[in-house]
């Protein structure tokens, strides 16, 4: 091992998950041509000619991302695929091949992995994906469980999250904030356990959430839709981190502001009757929950008509010129700066 002999120590709690990428990918510059996009969207773009190849790849870590007291290996598996083919979907692309990279303890059995694979194998089926490869180690302790997704699309339908342009439509698919709410009733069962186990977790009527929370769908629906109805999203993400987030991404890399209006934001029922019971603003979920997985998106005015006949997209703003900043609009008309708060490990969890 060596020693690291310089003076500055930097924290990682300092730079956070996005600091930490920039400073350690700061000035690349591609040496291939094919590499049209690298760093810096859901996933990177490769051109070969007459299509690009889409990459994307997540890290799961068993204490960080996932609790194996409440969440089953198969639902694990199958969120661990869903949510790279997810990146795919934000490119406008499809997903075709996946590698599968798992750590495990000897904690865990054969039946137990299994598990775990039955249910990226299930993602597989159901998304068309082909599981061509990966690696096998065994860990000191605990899972980890990485995961490469490559998709294709043509070249003129990739859509970056850095190409939006001023007065844009704003649009979400499905309902947001469910699945962090889904997360606060499993910590909280799993908080009522431990204090006595012979208490049954009480999670009737909540299946909607806890779905959105352990089973996630990449939304290859939404792409279908549009396309059927003619729209190219102008710029796209998907919702991993909570809505500010992610349209803090399109703004900034687009060189845009934004203004979003409270009232237009889609949350579902029972996602608000859960926030009102842990007596948190279903906004709040929305905006800073998380892994909802549902597009975030920007098209052209002249598509209004057209997005406002779509069931299930939701047109929630529109984005401004940078110096007008970015905005939450509540119902009273007053304007909230939009921060990223989003699941941000490395500060919340110090790891
Ligand atoms: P997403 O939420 O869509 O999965 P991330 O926020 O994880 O995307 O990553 C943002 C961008 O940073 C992506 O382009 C990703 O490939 C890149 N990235 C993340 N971690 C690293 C790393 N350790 N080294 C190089 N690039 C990274
Ligand atoms: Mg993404």
């Amino acid at each position: 091992m060596t020693e690291d002999i310089s003076p500055k120590r930097t924290e990682l709690s300092e730079l956070g998950e996005f600091g930490l990428i920039d400073r350690l990918t700061a000035g690349l510059k591609p040496f291939n041509a094919s590499t049209l996009k690298g760093v810096g969207d859901d996933c990177a773009v490769i051109d070969h000619g007459d299509h690009v190849s889409l990459i994307t790849k997540d890290l799961l870590i068993e204490g960080v991302h996932f609790d194996l007291s409440y969440a089953p290996l198969k639902h694990l598996g199958y969120k661990a695929a869903a949510v790279n083919i997810s990146d795919i979907v934000a490119m406008n692309g499809k997903a075709e091949q996946m590698l599968v990279g798992i750590s495990v303890s000897n904690r865990f059995s054969v039946e137990a992995l299994e598990e775990l694979y039955a249910g990226i194998r299930l993602a597989c089926e159901r998304y068309k994906v082909d599981l061509v490869g990966g690696d096998t180690t065994s860990s000191v302790s605990g899972l980890f469980i990485s995961i490469t997704v490559i998709g294709r699309a043509s070249k003129d339908e990739v859509v970056y999250r850095n190409t939006a342009r001023q007065n844009d439509l704003i649009c979400v698919s499905g309902d947001l904030g469910g699945a962090y709410m889904g997360l606060l009733l499993l910590e909280r069962e799993k908080q009522v356990y431990k204090a006595n186990p012979q208490m049954q977790p009480d999670l009737e009527g909540f299946d909607y959430i806890l779905e959105r929370q352990l089973k996630p769908e990449p939304r290859t629906d939404v792409l279908e839709k549009l396309r059927k109805a003619g729209i190219k999203p102008t710029a796209m993400i998907d919702i991993s981190d909570g809505l500010a987030s992610e349209i803090l991404h399109i703004a900034k890399d687009s060189g845009l502001g934004c203004r979003i209006y409270e009232n237009k934001i889609p949350v579902d029922i029972v996602t608000a009757e859960v926030a009102a019971e842990f007596q948190i603003d279903p906004v709040t979920a929305a905006m800073n929950g998380g892994e909802d997985y549902e597009l975030l998106f920007t098209a052209d005015v002249n598509d209004f008509e057209k997005l406002k006949e779509l069931k299930g997209i939701h047109i929630i703003g529109h984005m401004t010129e940078k110096a007008e900043g970015e905005y939450l609009i509540s119902e009273g008309g007053s304007l909230y700066p939009i921060e990223a708060q989003g699941f941000n490990h490395m500060r919340d969890k110090q790891a």
